[in-house]
């Protein structure tokens, strides 16, 4: 790489940082000392790449050995890609700036499905063959994990393997296979197929798909004796043991969670059944108050962050939360560090945890009752009351607080137009109870943001068999909501419904869809997660010339018995467990959480010899 002229160029593009690579706690190595060279790759901007929590802990883990090297390479935004082509400039890794077409392995992080094309746009930057079978020995393996891994398929074509589940406990030894794969110049073929003899891993190319006349898939099957027909995702039994970073790199500029992370727990079983998190997460795992008060205070002091972030899918149902905010803000409120807690549930959020939280500054407030009517939440098993939900606004407004956020979903199962209109009256109702206090107390007039997104059916969950609403559907709702959701201090707000047609395509798509997505990229898709950017005609386009019908990816028409496009990724949860939910949902029925009720048999702790783990109690 030309540090020359990769300096000319920065100062003509927007956000330079984004591509210094230098910033504190970074980690630089001589290549010509390492034997293993990882570039983690995040296929969306710096600033969203850098707040994502997989990375940092890879980065850090693999940087551990020292005969190892982990960089970060994220997508160039619009400009500086313009520049790189037209310089000649390889797609880099942000430390060392060499190109990543040099590195033995690029692993993917797949948070979102509207982010694929910006995969192929990066492989093609980087000079790497975009399909899997066009690479040669001397090229990078593409690796891909994360949630959307859940599904691989509409990936297949472009990604050499896929890696399902928590990766701490086997990075080291698949990077210790690949290491030894390179120094003894196995060939691609070989390493490919022995590593998807290990746990987690799963190589598309060694798997064949037959589909029927109508397009469904009716096989996925090894094609080699010795390749295992599914793949069990991966879990770390014990969060204490497992590794945690003792240092984040700080960013020259602000991105998305800009502040010291700590993972108080992982998995959730409260059940939703439209959460892919709460079902392919399972099952509960909380990390120990000391360990996370150790992690913070090596955190703290080796990034100088003034807020801490308290995260898990459920931050107020960690069991230790009360003490564990208490604690952490009496050490550390005289130095002015904040605590904030991102995901909280209405039913568990006390006026307690909302008086600690708030002891040094307030950070913004949101509730996600996800539906509007009793009858919708009981569907979705969202156990949550109109009761609760006011009352925990109530408390919120008491303690001061004046902006409040409420998310909901549209076009879930059974749905109604009663339903929709329930989301209005409900926030109306919130909105009432919290101006009676804050008129009572003489504070600030109380906003209330309704938040709108659309049901999207996720593979893996009980709704994974559930038609989609097509876009005039979803179009028609939003209407309606707008129509409803009105007056003083609310407001609405809601997603882009041509986008999650698209990630509705692509979260339930199958192989084939590795053509679309090919073809819309090469008509110029990329940053589809921005709605700014996102072009729903060129997909349009793509579908028909690769004369695929849009439309049987949203009605999926598979039933009980039909092999579903992802069938052969294992998550732990039986798929018995996933139908029965289904049905409960369309009779209203709710289902307990197994934490803290009784197993409710989702086989996941048998099939992956793991337990529950509640060590904030303790
Ligand atoms: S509370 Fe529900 S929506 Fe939230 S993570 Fe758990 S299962 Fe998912
Ligand atoms: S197997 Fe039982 S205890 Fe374990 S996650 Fe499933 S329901 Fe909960």
């Amino acid at each position: 790489m030309d540090k020359e002229l990769l300096l000319s160029i920065l100062p003509e593009v927007e956000k330079p940082a984004r591509y210094l690579g230098n910033e504190w706690n970074s980690v630089h190595k001589d290549h010509s000392k390492v034997s293993l060279k990882v570039a983690l790759a995040f296929p969306d901007t710096y600033e969203v790449g850098m707040s994502h929590l997989g990375i940092k802990i890879l980065y850090h883990l693999i940087n551990q050995r020292d005969s190892w090297v982990a960089e970060r390479v994220f997508a160039p935004w619009m400009d500086m890609e313009a520049k790189m082509r037209e310089y000649n400039i390889p797609l880099y890794a942000m430390e060392s700036q060499r190109p990543i077409k040099e590195f033995d392995l690029v692993g993917f992080t797949l948070q979102y499905e509207m982010s694929y094309t910006n995969i192929l746009n990066m492989l093609d930057l980087a000079g790497i063959p975009l399909f899997q079978k066009d690479r040669n020995d001397s090229d990078p393996l593409i690796v891909a994990g994360g949630p959307c891994a859940y599904n691989p398929e509409p990936l297949a074509d472009f990604i050499d393997f896929f890696y399902i589940g928590e990766a701490e406990e086997m990075i080291e030894s698949i990077l210790e296979v690949v290491e030894k794969a390179r120094s003894q110049g196995w060939k691609r073929k070989e390493l490919l197929f022995h590593l998807a003899t290990m746990p987690g891993i799963y190589v598309p190319s060694l798997y064949g798909v037959k589909y029927d006349k109508n397009g469904k898939v009716v096989e996925v099957k090894p094609k080699e004796a010795g390749v295992p027909e599914y793949v069990q995702k991966q879990v770390v039994a014990d969060l204490d043991k497992t590794f945690y970073p003792d240092k984040f790199i700080v960013p020259f500029l602000e991105t998305v969670h800009d502040r010291v992370v700590l993972e108080i727990a992982r998995g959730c079983t409260r059940g939703c059944r439209f959460c892919q998190a709460g079902m392919i997460y399972r099952p509960v795992r909380e990390r120990s108050i000391k360990t996370l008060k150790e992690q913070a205070k090596k955190l703290l002091d080796n990034t100088g962050y003034d807020e801490i972030s308290l995260v898990s899918l459920s931050t107020s149902d960690y069991s230790g939360i009360e003490r564990l905010t208490k604690e952490l803000l009496d050490e550390y409120e005289g130095l002015g560090v904040g605590i904030s807690l991102p995901s909280l549930r209405i039913d568990s959020f006390s006026v307690g945890l909302a008086k600690e939280v708030q002891r040094v500054r307030k950070t913004g407030l949101t509730f996600a009752p996800e539906a509007g009517t009793q009858r919708m939440r009981n569907v979705i098993n969202k156990g949550v009351t109109e009761k609760d939900l006011i009352e925990a606004a109530s408390a919120a407004v008491e303690e001061g607080w004046s902006s409040i956020k409420l998310y909901f979903m549209l076009g879930l199962p059974t749905e109604k137009d009663e339903d929709l209109v329930g989301i209005a009256e409900l926030a109306k109702k919130v909105l009432a109870k919290c101006d009676q206090i804050r008129r009572r107390n003489g504070t600030r007039p109380v906003k209330i943001t309704v938040s709108v997104s659309n049901f999207v059916p996720k593979p893996h969950t009980p709704f994974q068999w559930e038609p989609m609403n097509s876009l005039e559907e979803i179009e028609r709702k939003q209407a309606l909501l707008k129509r409803e959701v009105r007056g003083r201090g609310l407001s609405l707000s809601w997603h882009d419904a041509k986008l999650s047609i698209m990630e509705g395509i692509f979260s339930r798509g199958d192989r084939r869809l590795g053509q679309v997505l090919y073809t819309a990229w090469k008509k110029g898709a990329k940053f589809d997660g921005w709605s700014e950017h996102f072009n729903y005609d060129i997909w349009m386009e793509a579908f028909d010339q690769c004369d695929l019908d849009f439309e049987f990816y949203l009605e999926f028409p598979y039933g009980r018995d039909d092999i579903l496009p992802w069938g052969h990724i294992h998550t732990g949860v039986s798929q018995e467990y996933l139908w029965d939910e289904y049905q409960k949902a369309i009779f209203g029925e709710n289902t307990v959480d197994c934490r803290f009720e009784y197993c409710t048999k989702c086989d996941c702790c048998m099939n992956l010899n793991v337990a529950i783990k509640l060590l904030g109690a303790e």
